[in-house]
């Protein structure tokens, strides 16, 4: 076995476990392997070992993997910060963008999605670490685009995503994790349906899945450290 597929299994069992441990089944959990800045040999190794869903932050980066990989059939999931004059790659070659936070930027994606295709599946990025460097919109932001972004044509609004710092503690990457579950619940009774959370990595995927993710994204503990 090589090693990225034994990485595979092992994060498979971990979440497996975190599963387990609060009563949920591992199937809930969608495992995102990110493969920004890995080469496509390790992509087709982790595809080998049964892994089809990949996430990608930096675009000149993601497509020409994407090109190269076509015969795989992967899908392939925008994490990173989206920019105006990159959208309608975006839309063009991604199934789902976790990492929505302004309106601009999904209207853009809607009108520029191929109608051939199927409605890019859609995350809004929520910021609860108040970090002003980081992407994500604000609590009080949320409903607002939510319910803009929920009447586009060509997108699917899917879920919310969110990153603790991850220098902060355990028990404050975990009340961020609980405050994003309760977010979607809000958006929830006020009519707006959603089936994705999406939080937890290589450093913390058994706090989010204990407070009810349902999509982990994992690189490092898959490929190895990003140099
Ligand atoms: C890089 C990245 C990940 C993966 O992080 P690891 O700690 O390597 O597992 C997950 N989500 C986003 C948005 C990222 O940029």
């Amino acid at each position: 076995m090589t090693n990225i597929a034994k990485a595979l299994n092992s994060v498979r069992a971990r979440i497996a476990s975190a599963a387990k441990a609060c009563g949920r089944s591992p199937e809930e959990i969608v495992l995102l392997a990110v493969s920004k800045t890995k080469p496509v040999a390790a992509i087709r190794e982790a595809h080998a070992a049964g892994q089809n869903t990949f996430g990608e932050n930096y675009l000149q980066d993601a497509l020409p993997k994407i090109r190269e990989l076509q015969d795989l059939g992967l899908e392939w999931h925008y994490i990173g910060r989206i920019q105006s004059n990159k959208t309608n790659e975006i839309a063009q070659h991604f199934a789902w963008v976790h990492s929505i936070d302004k309106l601009k930027h999904a209207q853009r994606l809607s009108k520029q999605r191929p109608v051939d295709m199927q409605p890019l599946q859609c995350c809004i990025q929520v910021n609860l670490s108040g970090e002003q460097s980081k992407g994500g919109v604000s609590t009080a932001e949320l409903p607002q685009l939510a319910r803009s972004i929920a009447q586009l044509p060509h997108l699917q609004l899917r879920g919310l995503m969110t990153m603790p710092d991850p220098h902060s503690k355990p028990e404050d990457q975990a009340s961020v994790f609980a405050e994003l579950a309760q977010l979607k619940r809000q958006l929830e009774s006020e009519g707006i349906l959603l089936d994705t959370l999406s939080m937890g990595m290589s450093g913390d995927l058994e706090l989010a899945i204990a407070a009810g993710s349902t999509l982990v994204r994992v690189g490092t503990d898959i490929f190895g450290a990003r140099t």
